[in-house]
């Protein structure tokens, strides 16, 4: 069966969500080999392991956090020297979309981002993406080389699958290049407990009805009655009632998760682009005409002041 290889996303050894939803979409293509890089690369084996991998390949050096993406993608191109994969697989990050784009440049293969599934074919696998502000979906499969696909996180159910996980040495030599963007400090964001946006299975959003900042808590409430991410609209945004990291939409974050809940927001376009593949949508919104409700699975007409909280509170009773 052929190999696939999966880009392993992970902080210290703790394997994030997105690869392990890889995982099992590349045991649909085939047999998935992950490529662990940096620091605690080998402790990922195990988790790797029980999701599919049948071989983990690891390589840990300080160029992975010293420098920025090069000495991946040299890795990453060893891996694909060492195994000749069907496919490679990455999670669509920015920093997955920068190591796919810079990967099919130098093995001369098509790139395939943001895909929201993936099947098997028989002239290669075939991803689904989400086109013109998600108002379309493709089905595309590359031409030219190896495919690279890079995917976006909550595009698939994480599904157990043991394996062999056999942790192989890689050997990477690093490009010229490699050291040439030198990382001078890292600033953590501020912990708030919730998930990450793009990551979350629920998110929580608030638009220009919640009416200001100090708002916002309900909406938070809402989100931590669910373990949710909070989102919000531009307008939220602009108005300076949320950071702009929270932003969901064409100039924000793009997220679908399984459960994506819309609080007084209208559903522009620009908004639904970042949220309109989420699996089920519900909104709250006064305006029974408001265009939200053209894509919701749930809706309901009412004020999100009387509404959210006591959707908080049955949550929180059960
Ligand atoms: P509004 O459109 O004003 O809607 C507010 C809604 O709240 C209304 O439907 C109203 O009925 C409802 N409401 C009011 N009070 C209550 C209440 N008490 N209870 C329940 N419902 C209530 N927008 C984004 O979100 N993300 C983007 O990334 C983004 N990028 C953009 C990029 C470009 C180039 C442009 C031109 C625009 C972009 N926008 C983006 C802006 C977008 O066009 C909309 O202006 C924005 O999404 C509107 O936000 P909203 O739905 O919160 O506000």
């Amino acid at each position: 069966m052929a190999e696939v290889l999966v880009y392993v996303d992970h902080v210290d050894g703790a394997v994030r969500k997105p690869t392990l939803e890889l995982l099992t979409l590349a045991c649909r293509l085939g047999e998935p080999v992950a490529v662990a890089l940096g620091a605690g690369a080998e402790s990922t084996a195990s988790v790797l392991a029980e999701h599919g991998a049948t071989r983990v390949l690891t390589h840990e050096a300080s160029e992975y956090a010293d420098y920025l993406v090069v000495p991946k993608v040299d890795a990453l191109q060893a891996a694909y020297q060492a195994v000749s994969p069907a496919a490679v697989l990455i999670p669509s990050s920015a920093e997955g979309k920068e190591i796919a784009a810079r990967l099919a440049l130098r093995i001369t293969s098509g790139i395939l981002t943001d895909a929201v599934d993936l099947e098997a074919g028989d002239e290669g696998p075939v991803a689904t993406q989400s086109v013109f502000a998600a108002s379309f979906t493709t089905k595309s499969r590359i031409a030219k080389g190896t495919p690279v696909i890079t995917v976006k996180p909550n595009s698939a159910a994480v599904e157990a699958a043991p394996a062999a996980g056999a942790v192989e040495a890689l050997t990477v030599s690093f490009s010229e290049q490699a050291s040439g963007t030198k990382v001078t400090g890292r600033t953590p964001r501020e912990s708030t407990g919730r998930p990450e946006l793009t990551e979350a299975a629920i998110v929580v959003s608030g638009g220009r009805g919640v009416n200001g900042a100090e708002n916002f808590p309900l909406i938070e409430a809402l989100a931590d009655s669910l373990g949710a991410a909070v989102g919000a609209s531009r307008a939220a945004v602009d108005a300076g009632w949320y950071p702009h990291t929270n932003q969901v939409g064409q100039t924000g974050k793009s997220v679908s998760p399984q459960l994506y809940i819309a609080n007084g927001i209208s559903g522009a376009i620009q908004h639904r682009a970042g949220m309109q593949t989420s699996k089920t949508i519900v909104a709250v919104n006064k305006d029974p005409e408001a265009p939200i409700f053209d894509l919701v699975d749930y809706g309901v007409v009412g004020d999100l002041f009387d509404v959210v909280p006591q959707l908080t509170e049955e949550i929180n009773t059960r």
